[in-house]
């Protein structure tokens, strides 16, 4: 391909690919233990079995570390110096003391954010620039916030006071493993509660870290323990019947066996699940932005987000030409080293995830839609890794439309109406977020009404804020995150 030379000596190709160098990040501020233990009762312990298992960088399919798998005696030990931490002195301080201690945090956070956004991307994959710009700064930004609210829980709701519950189980992903972290520890705390968390098996150390700040922060011991372990371990802290709420974020299958193992229980209990979220594209849409969104909303972080913008619904008018940018917008997508700052799509999580994607997008061949990626050159050999790519004219009944892949895999319909666009769009079991584009605010907002989702974004996509409130409807989820409304859940209103 010919080569256009200019004087920043970056190599352009004439169809405009641009090369870049590489940019690694450094790694050498990061220090990972061989051996994880658990935080327990502010103290680093080993767990009762003694038993370990690997966490792996996906970028090289290297082991990292060794995590301890608590077993139900060690989610016993964390639960009972929760219970007791929360009799003895957390629910006695004032909401102006329990400020003190999530604002410190939130500045540790701030301290040590390369240091945390360096190791997410070493354990989970993602590119660096999701976890230095987007995870890292929302993280601490939700502790900011959540400190805020602790010595105002009385405005809550209006002439009502409100009542911590006691002891918090919380269990958390690998797509976002610091961010979820911080979504369920900092409202817990704020409104009083003490807590116990289980990271996902794949990317526990960078909340082991977050362990390392709360110890740091002076926290007091057994207020916020983090146990590590796989769904066993998630399972002995669901059932554990001094737990007097349960927060979940992770798949909706998991979700329903909690939602069945807690239900005779006195147990609050919030989830947040899966979806397949629709863009809708009007023809009056700013095309470019709604290309980039498109792709900003699938691809980048490799599809590993919840609210995935996982459809595509673009009306019939323009559908050839968005398609058409979409597709030169894919050939400039850089798959490869998270630890580049120049990359796009990272690594997939594990093996397992990668195995599971790759499946899905072979059905969806089988099934005879119609596939596309781009060709892209430099894929690494070593890792899990996996192409961008989309099914074009799927139709709603086709398990690619409705069944969610949790990888950078797009599935395109057309629509002719706004009746269509919202019927298409509504039409699967969840219900979690949408993007709607179009130049009119009117059409924007009849849409908006008219769409079983949680979260609805208009002319942008992805954009979070602590002070909003995140979740879903049907399949995709129980209560909400974020917001005066993430409080809700850790509180009884008396
Ligand atoms: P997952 O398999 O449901 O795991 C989530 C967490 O639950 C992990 O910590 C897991 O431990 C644990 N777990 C597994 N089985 C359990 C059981 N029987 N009882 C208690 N805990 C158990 O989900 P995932 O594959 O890690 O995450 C991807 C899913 O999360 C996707 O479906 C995605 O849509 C959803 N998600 C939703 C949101 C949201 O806010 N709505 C946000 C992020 C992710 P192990 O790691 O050891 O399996
Ligand atoms: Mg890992």
């Amino acid at each position: 391909m010919a080569q256009i030379k200019n004087t920043n000596n970056v190599k352009i190709n004439s169809d405009f690919k641009f090369e870049y160098a590489p940019a690694p990040e450094a790694t050498d501020m990061v220090k990972i233990k061989k051996q994880n233990k658990l935080f327990i009762n502010g103290k680093w312990v080993s767990g009762k079995n003694n038993q370990f298992f690997d966490s792996i960088n996906p970028a090289t399919g290297e082991k990292l570390a060794e995590i301890t798998e608590a077993s139900p005696d060690d989610v016993d030990r964390a639960v009972k110096a929760a219970r007791k931490a929360y009799t003895g002195q957390w629910s006695q301080f004032s909401g102006k003391e329990r400020s003190r201690y999530l604002f410190r945090i939130a500045r540790i956070i701030q301290e040590r954010s390369r240091e945390l956004a360096v190791l997410e991307t070493m354990d989970n994959g993602k590119p660096i620039k999701e976890s230095r710009d987007f995870d890292v700064p929302l993280v601490a930004a939700h502790f900011f916030y959540y400190a805020g609210w602790a010595d105002k829980l009385d405005y809550l709701f209006n002439g009502k006071s409100v009542r911590s519950l006691g002891v918090a189980g919380q269990i958390i992903p690998w797509n976002f493993p610091l961010l979820m972290a911080s979504w369920k520890i900092a409202p817990a705390l704020a409104a009083g509660n003490c807590v116990v968390l289980k990271p996902a098996e794949t990317t526990s150390l960078s909340a082991l870290l977050l362990a390392e700040i709360i110890e740091e922060s002076g926290l007091p011991p057994g207020v916020v323990n983090i146990i590590t372990g796989a769904g066993a371990t998630g399972a002995a802290l669901v059932n554990h019947p001094d737990v007097n709420k349960i927060a979940f974020t992770g798949s909706t299958e998991v979700g329903k066996i909690i939602a069945r193992s807690t239900v005779a229980s006195q147990k609050k209990l919030t989830l947040e699940l899966g979806g397949k979220s629709a863009h809708i594209v009007y023809e009056d849409a700013a095309i470019e932005q709604a290309v980039e969104a498109v792709v900003n909303g699938i691809y980048f972080n490799q599809g590993h987000v919840c609210c995935a913008g996982s459809r595509l619904l673009v009306e019939e008018s323009i559908a050839k030409v968005f398609v058409h940018k979409l597709k030169r917008r894919m050939r400039s997508l850089r798959v490869g080293d998270p630890m580049d700052k120049n990359t796009d799509i990272g690594a997939i999580n594990s093996k397992n995830e990668l195995d599971k994607i790759k499946k899905l997008i072979a059905q969806a061949q089988i099934e005879g839609n119609e596939y596309f990626e781009p060709e892209l050159t430099s894929i690494p050999e070593k890792g899990y890794y996996i192409k961008p790519c989309f099914f074009n004219n799927v139709a709603s009944s086709a398990n690619i439309c409705r069944r969610e892949v949790f990888g950078p895999v797009l599935a395109i319909q057309t629509f002719r109406t706004p009746a269509e666009a919202i019927s298409k769009a509504n039409d699967t079991p969840y219900g979690l977020a949408a993007g709607i584009w179009s130049e009119k605010g009117a059409k924007i907002h009849k849409t908006a009404q008219a769409l079983k989702a949680g979260v609805i974004w208009a002319n942008t996509y992805n954009k979070f804020d602590p002070a909003s409130p995140f979740g879903g409807y049907n399949e995709s989820g129980w209560g909400r995150e974020g917001g005066r409304h993430g409080l809700l859940p850790y509180v009884e209103v008396k």
